[in-house]
């Protein structure tokens, strides 16, 4: 599959992306992801990142397309693509645009995953992740065997530093000030899946089912 994954945070992008890898192999690509990776080794790129991650605020354009064009050349991406968290802004998606036309490459969709606003706030503050693997957790519906250890890898699992009241906050008020504008962009491109994302399983369904998988 090759597809870019739109919706808030907390809509369940990673979640989805994660279950879809498993169907045929296509690699799962979160910038966020590979900021955090980045924050947690000191590189950089992690020391460039942080303040406005931990502040609830985009990165900076330039370095999110840097590593996406590294990221979109490696091996594993021939397999197929799920792009997670980018692109977030109107420019990001006009570099996408360029980049893929460069290399030959055909997206088949840009899956907008609708949640609404109060679900999304009880999602961020109860959800939880795994700081070596990513796995996701949620405090009231599905917490990890062990307090605190990931049932996955055995890494602590914890709340990230940008989902506390206030960043949440701000990144979803990013999110529709930065973000939200891309829907209107894929559906002019004639790209845009509209679901209504109740639940993950029938996120997969519907995906599956656009890319003549089902
Ligand atoms: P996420 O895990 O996708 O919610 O991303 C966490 C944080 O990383 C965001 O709040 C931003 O600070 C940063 N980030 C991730 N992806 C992007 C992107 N495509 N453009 C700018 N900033 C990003």
């Amino acid at each position: 599959m090759r597809l870019i994954l739109l919706g808030a945070p907390g809509a369940g992008k990673g979640t989805v992306a994660k279950m879809l890898t498993a169907i045929d192999g296509s690699v799962q690509i979160s910038t966020g992801d590979i900021l955090r990776a980045a924050v947690k080794a000191g590189t950089e790129l992690g020391k460039k990142a942080e303040a406005a991650m931990k502040a609830g605020e985009l990165v900076s354009d330039d370095l999110i397309m840097g590593i996406m064009e590294e990221r979109l050349k490696e091996d594993d991406c021939k397999a197929g693509f799920l792009l997670d968290g980018f692109p977030r802004t109107i420019p990001q998606a006009e570099a996408l645009k360029g980049l893929l036309a460069k290399m030959g490459i055909e997206l088949q969709g840009a899956v907008n995953l609708n949640v609404p606003r109060e679900v999304i706030l009880d999602r961020l503050t109860t959800r939880r992740t795994c700081v070596d693997c990513g796995a996701i957790y949620n405090v009231k519906s599905n917490p990890p065997k062990e307090e605190g250890k990931c049932d996955a890898c055995g890494g602590a699992v914890v709340q990230r530093d940008d989902e506390t009241e206030e960043a949440i906050s701000k990144r979803l008020d990013v999110f529709n000030e930065q973000t939200a504008p891309l829907v209107g962009f894929y559906q002019n491109e004639g790209m845009l899946v509209d679901i209504e994302a109740t639940s993950s399983d029938v996120v997969v369904d519907a995906i599956k089912k656009h890319v003549g998988i089902a």
